[in-house]
């Protein structure tokens, strides 16, 4: 049980020095794409995740330096630490959703949906779905390197390369995310979620912990000895996808700011129906939502990485995704249809791919 406390309380303990970090330091202030439900007016925010993400990342390096916390501590204490974040998610989800005015619908609904649109906190010092996202990703990359320590530690004679490629590439892909927070802005959840159950939960408790799925079954297993090949196909899919996930997030962002602005040196084609657009060009000439196909694949290439193909736990990961952006595609197709009516009728005759070009 002594034992058991701390691995609980840690990520209660990351994120709370994530909040301070987030709103004591330094941080640019943008104005975003969402407007305040009451007044109308574009939410402004303070950006700070990149360098939030760093220095937590160096205190973690100066305690395991230092011996005060060995490297492997989040490993050893991982069950523990996501029961912890698990129980802190639920709670906070509960605490955020039944402090807020219902809806007039299901209780249930509501505590998975939510109730608030865009809660801020420190009178608009941070933004909550903004400072999850972050949360998440810091703490995601600490079990990372943490599940990869006790590899190094255990297997420290013959370690997998497989296992440093995975860390290698999903440390890009959290600090892409960081690196462009404010493309983030853009997006769904900012635009169209509420802040309940889904999002708290699967901010602070899911992603930092199922998201290192494959590690996690794999970090206590020797060097498979898989084929330098692997790895490079694993690096290649990675890559493709991000190209395509992250081209088309910037695409969209840039002509969201300035329609007319080329992207890439290309400039943008579009429908128009007289007072709206919709980009049909590029990246969204490809398929309507082409960037979660590039989601999949960079999950794809994490999996492949560990150098195990035939293990079902690096798969969970890609398969959730799959779970995850198929129904959020047809979510959105909705919400789109409903929003833009004849407009997107036109760009779905005219982009007629759901998410892979010439397959669905
Ligand atoms: P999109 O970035 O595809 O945004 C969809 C919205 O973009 C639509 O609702 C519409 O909003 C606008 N839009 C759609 N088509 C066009 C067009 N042709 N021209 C102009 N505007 C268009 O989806 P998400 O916000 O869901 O995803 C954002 C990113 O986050 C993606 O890369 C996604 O893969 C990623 N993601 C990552 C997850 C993760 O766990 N790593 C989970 C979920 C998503 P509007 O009404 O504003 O025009």
């Amino acid at each position: 049980m002594s034992d058991l406390l701390p691995g609980f309380l840690a990520p209660w303990a990351v994120f709370a020095g994530v909040f301070g970090l987030h709103l004591l330091l330094p941080a640019r202030r943008v104005t975003g794409y969402v407007r305040d439900e009451h007044s109308g007016e574009l939410l402004r925010y303070r950006l700070n995740g990149l360098l939030v993400f760093f220095v937590t990342l160096g205190v973690w390096f100066a305690a395991g330096r230092s011996g005060v916390m060995p490297w492997d501590w989040l490993w050893q204490h991982r069950w523990s630490g996501a029961a912890g974040a698990l129980t802190l998610g639920l709670l906070l989800s509960a605490a955020v959703v039944l402090t807020a005015p219902g809806r007039g619908g299901d209780l249930l609904r509501d505590l998975y949906l939510g109730r608030r649109v865009n809660p801020r906190m420190f009178n608009g010092r941070a933004d909550a779905k903004m400072f999850l996202y972050l949360a998440g990703a810091t703490l995601l990359q600490l079990n990372l390197l943490s599940f990869a320590a006790h590899h190094f530690l255990v297997h420290g004679g013959d370690p997998s390369p497989g296992i440093v490629l995975h860390v290698a590439l999903f440390s890009w892909f959290v600090c892409d995310y960081l690196v462009f927070e404010r493309v983030h802005l853009y997006t769904y959840d900012l635009f169209a979620e509420r802040l309940g159950f889904k999002l708290v939960w699967g901010c602070l408790s899911w992603y930092p912990y199922f998201y290192a799925v494959g590690l996690w079954s794999v970090a206590d297993l020797p060097n498979p000895q898989a084929p330098v090949w692997l790895g490079v196909v694993a690096t290649l899919i990675f890559f493709a996808g991000w190209t395509l996930s992250r081209g088309a997030n910037l695409q969209k962002f840039s002509f969201k700011r300035d329609p007319e602005r080329a992207f890439l040196g290309l400039v943008p084609r579009a429908l128009s129906d007289g007072e709206r657009r919709m980009l049909c060009s590029g990246f969204w000439g490809l398929s309507r939502h082409v960037n979660y196909l590039g989601e999949i694949l960079m999950a794809a290439g994490l999996a492949l990485a560990l150098g195990r193909p035939l293990a079902l736990g690096p798969w969970l990961y890609p398969l959730y995704y799959v779970a995850l952006l198929f129904p959020r595609e047809r979510d959105d197709d909705r919400r789109c249809a409903a929003k833009y009516g004849p407009l997107w009728e036109r760009y779905r005759e005219k982009v007629p791919w759901r998410i892979v070009p010439g397959v669905y």
